[in-house]
């Protein structure tokens, strides 16, 4: 098996990540990618709590057989540290190889991360472009995919449900109906 692991906030998810891991699973060959929502991300405190994105994570990948939501880090406590997460994935998965994917940003910035210089003995570490950062050269070895441009952050969804304004075309439109009735980032 050739398994992908997409950890993020997805504070929230957005159309960017699935179009990012689709890429992946068409370039690499991947059989399924699991997308990991870090409960406790050691470098920013998200606005949304662990299950609420969670459960947009779910509701986003729901239709996709490629896809799955994980709770791998959900129901650890403490911070969330990738290497810790490739490790368990090694366990739960024997002799499948497995594939991490970050955005071109979270690659750039993988030396401040626990143990980032050693990711990649754990598993092939794939990087994909994104608009805005340029392509790092970083002492650590990856796969670069270059992928259609797609130009939104979660940033931007939180910013534009602040402000009242729409996030259709920008999230599934089940993340949209769930961002809608739990009324997340909005101003109370
Ligand atoms: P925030 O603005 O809160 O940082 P984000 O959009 O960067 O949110 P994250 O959850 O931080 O989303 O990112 C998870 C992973 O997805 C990271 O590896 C990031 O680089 C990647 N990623 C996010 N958005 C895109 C995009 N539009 N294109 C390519 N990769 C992306
Ligand atoms: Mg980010």
């Amino acid at each position: 098996m050739r398994l992908g692991l997409f950890g993020g906030s997805f504070d929230p998810i957005h159309m960017g990540h699935l179009l990012a891991a689709s890429e992946a699973v068409e370039a690499l060959g991947l059989d399924r990618v699991l997308f990991v929502t870090a409960a406790y991300p050691p470098h920013k405190t998200p606005v949304a709590p662990p299950e609420d994105r969670h459960a947009m994570v779910l509701l986003a990948t729901l239709e996709d057989p490629r896809f799955e939501a994980s709770r791998l880090e959900l129901d650890r406590p403490g911070p969330s540290y990738t290497v810790d997460t490739l490790r368990s994935a090694r366990g739960l998965y024997p002799g499948a190889d497995l594939f991490f994917i970050t955005g071109a940003d979270a690659y750039r910035d993988l030396l401040s991360w626990k143990e980032g210089g050693r990711l990649s003995e754990y598993a092939q570490l794939v990087a994909v472009s994104r608009p805005g950062y340029p392509r790092p050269t970083l002492p650590v070895p990856v796969l670069w995919l270059e992928v259609p441009e797609y130009g939104v952050s979660s940033s931007l969804i939180r910013e534009r449900l602040k402000r009242g304004k729409s996030v259709r075309y920008l999230v599934p439109p089940l993340v949209e109906v769930y961002l809608e009735k739990q009324g997340l980032y909005r101003v109370p």
